[in-house]
This record gives C-alpha cells, structure tokens and sequence, in this order.
C-alpha cells in the first residue's frame, strides 16, 4: 500500500490528559466488529461494565453524560489501562488521523479537530508538503482492519466506484490548486478567488465528459491566468450573504458546547456597524501570519478534493474548503474584535478545532453541508466570488 501524507506528520503526538479538548468527549464513538466481539468476550467485573456500558445494536459506548463512559477521572482510558493499547478500537486509534482511500494509496492526514494536530499544522511557516511512499498501516500509526471505511471515523463507506480516468486527472489538478492556494504574491482571497474559478471550469469538463479538456485547462491555469475582479462595491450583499451562510451553520448538530458561542460572535459581529472596517483592520494586523490561512485550504483540499474520483464532483470540495476558510476567518475576525482587538496562534487554533470538530465529525453535518454547498442559491460561484472580491478589495 502506498500512503501519502504531510511531511509533518509524524510529529503528532497526543497530550493525553493535558488536552482542553479530548477527543474522548462530546461525541459517540463507532466500534468496529472486531473491537466490538473482543470487547463481549471480556470476562469478570471488566467485562461486566463494558457490556454495561455497550449499545450493542447501534454498535457504540453509551455515552456518561457527553463523556466517553471509559474515560475516567484522571483523563485517562480505563480500556487501555485494563486491556492494553491494541485493544483500542479503530476509532480511537486511528483518531486524529482522516484516512481517504483510493485502491492501493491511502491518504492520510491530522485532523484539525484535535488541537494538538491545529498546533502543529498552524505553526509551520513553511508552505505544506506532502509525501507517498510504501508502508503499513502500523507504520502509520492506523488499526489494521479490512475493510476500512472511507472516513475512519464514520459509518458509511463510499457508495460510488472510483472513476480511475478522472482520479488520474484531479490528481494532476490537486498539484496545480495546491501551486495556486501557495502562491505567496498573491493575497489568500486572490488564491482562493482564482482556485474557485478553475474548480467551475474543471467541472464543467466533467459533467461534459470531456476528459480530455482538462489537460489544456490546467495548463491555461499553470500559465498563470489572471482572475478578473469586479469593481462593483457590493459590501452590503455581501455581508448578507455571509450571515446567511454562517446563519446555515447554526442549522447543524453541535458537537462542543464552545462551539454555539464561537459562531454567535461570529454572528453578531457580522452585524455590527464597524464589521468592514474590522476586516480592513483584521487583514492588517494578521496579515504576517496569512499562512495558516493557506495552511487551512491545502487541509481541507488534502482531505476532500480527490474524493471527487467518487462523486464526480470536485466543485463542492473546493467550495467547502473555501467556505471553511471564510467562516473561520470571519470567526477569527469577531474573536479579534471581541478581544480588544488582539488573536494569536492559540486563537486560530481555538477556532479552527471546533469548527472542524463541528463540521467533518458529525456525518450528518458533514453530508448536510455538502448537499447545501452542491444547491444552495447563495453558495453559488458567483456569489462565493463576489464575497472573496469584496474582501479582496478591502
Ligand atoms: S484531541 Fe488529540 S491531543 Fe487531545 S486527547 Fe485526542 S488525540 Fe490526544
């Protein structure tokens, strides 16, 4: 199997007991068979309490309040405290990793939902690389169980086959989206603005069937095609259209109690009279750390866009990922208000964590999204570009 990752990470480490967010709370976990059959067969008082604690049919722990009933007081697994780590389910170990999978090659990243993994990935200064080489999924630190489902975390494998002719194609266009959204002459929205505009071309090859025109397409890009930007000042529709969509994450089921306030500050500041002039104010006094901006596109594009091998649509991936980037942006300019007008690197990954605790941790909130990014009238491109311009031109 080959395995393509960040180069960074096998830095990860967990803090255990010294995370503020466990991935052992505010969430159920999915047991595997195998984890579920060796946890039933466990004898004496142990085995008593895991079966106690067990929803057999919907195959999950219940839940002690929003804790995992496994996580005791001193922050620490009584599971692998009393039946060693390889008795961890699939879940929790392979939690934080996000594995795709696409035949023989397993892409594999952090997720940005365990802080230490924000950290770490937020720190580099340096543009993200990635890495494929041969390995196991020992190696990589994943529970070794056929099948693996497509999201590790999550129930459903993918319905659809992989479009092996598309999948040789996207991953040629990840690379040119990957040079684009890491193009440090150009602003973060630009980058953005320009990746949207080439994802609306490319996938109108695909659903013309024309395979063969993405090619050219791709090199029109490589050749560094300029994105027009309306001159048009358009502020307050914009700023409507943004609170419609932060307004949509309001809809969806939380998964952290931080999570509500986040994006109710993120709402109200939205509303404010002075909301332009803080994102002038914002873009400024941020402006050096524009890369965990990017760092958050190349994530979200890592994680999704060649999952459009599957759906045949590439479009939705980049526009969650650059939807993702607005919000978290948005959020991070009301936290900077809210904070008398200061945020660092702990800031960013306060906001980053949750919202993708909240976002690609709940399969529901997860496909909602999708559906809406694919058919909303708001979340067309030319309504996203329309905000990136109006940012752009701040
Ligand atoms: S969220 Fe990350 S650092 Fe925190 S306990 Fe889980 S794996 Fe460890």
């Amino acid at each position: 199997m080959r395995y393509t990752t960040p180069t960074f990470y096998k830095e990860f480490k967990c803090i255990g007991g010294a995370c503020e967010d466990s991935c052992c709370d505010n969430w159920e976990i999915d047991l595997d068979d195998e984890s579920l059959k060796f946890y039933l067969s466990q004898k004496g008082e142990f085995g008593k309490r895991i079966k106690a604690c067990t929803r057999v049919r919907d195959k999950q722990f219940i839940l002690n309040g929003k804790r995992c009933p496994f996580h005791n007081d001193d922050d620490l697994c009584d599971l692998y405290i009393e039946l060693g780590e390889k008795s961890l389910c699939q879940t929790c170990t392979n939690f934080p990793r996000h594995i795709e999978e696409f035949e023989n090659l397993k892409e594999v990243s952090l997720t940005m939902s365990c802080p230490e993994a924000s950290r770490i990935m937020l720190a580099k200064k340096e543009k993200m690389a990635f890495e494929c080489k041969d390995g196991t999924d020992r190696e990589y630190g994943l529970k070794e169980l056929k099948p693996v489902s497509r999201f590790a975390f999550w129930k459903k494998g993918h319905e659809n086959k992989l479009n092996k002719p598309l999948f040789e194609k996207l991953i040629v266009s990840r690379e040119l989206v990957y040079d684009i959204l890491q193009d440090r002459r150009l602003h973060v929205m630009e980058r953005a603005l320009k990746v949207l505009v080439y994802a609306d071309e490319l996938q109108k090859c695909i659903d013309d069937d024309n395979y063969d025109a993405i090619d050219s397409l791709t090199n029109k890009y490589k050749d560094n095609k300029k994105t027009k930007i309306t001159t048009e000042d358009k502020k307050i529709a914009e700023i409507n259209n943004m609170l419609s969509i932060i307004n949509m994450y309001e809809g969806l089921e939380n998964i952290i109690p931080d999570w509500k306030g986040i994006l109710q500050l993120g709402f109200d500041h939205l509303k404010s009279d002075n909301y332009m002039q803080d994102v002038k104010e914002f873009l400024d006094y941020y402006k050096d750390k524009e890369y965990e901006f990017e760092h958050i596109l190349v994530y979200y594009i890592f994680n999704y866009f060649l999952g459009a091998s599957y759906d045949n649509d590439p479009l939705t991936k980049v526009k969650f990922a650059i939807i993702s980037y607005l919000v978290i942006f948005e959020l991070d300019v009301a936290r900077w208000a809210a904070n008398g007008k200061t945020f660092d690197y702990e800031d960013q990954v306060v906001v980053a964590h949750a919202y993708s605790k909240e976002v690609e941790h709940s399969y529901d909130n997860y496909e909602s999204l999708q559906l809406v990014l694919s058919a909303h009238p708001i979340l067309t491109v030319d309504n996203i570009c329309s905000i990136l311009e109006c940012y752009i031109r701040q």
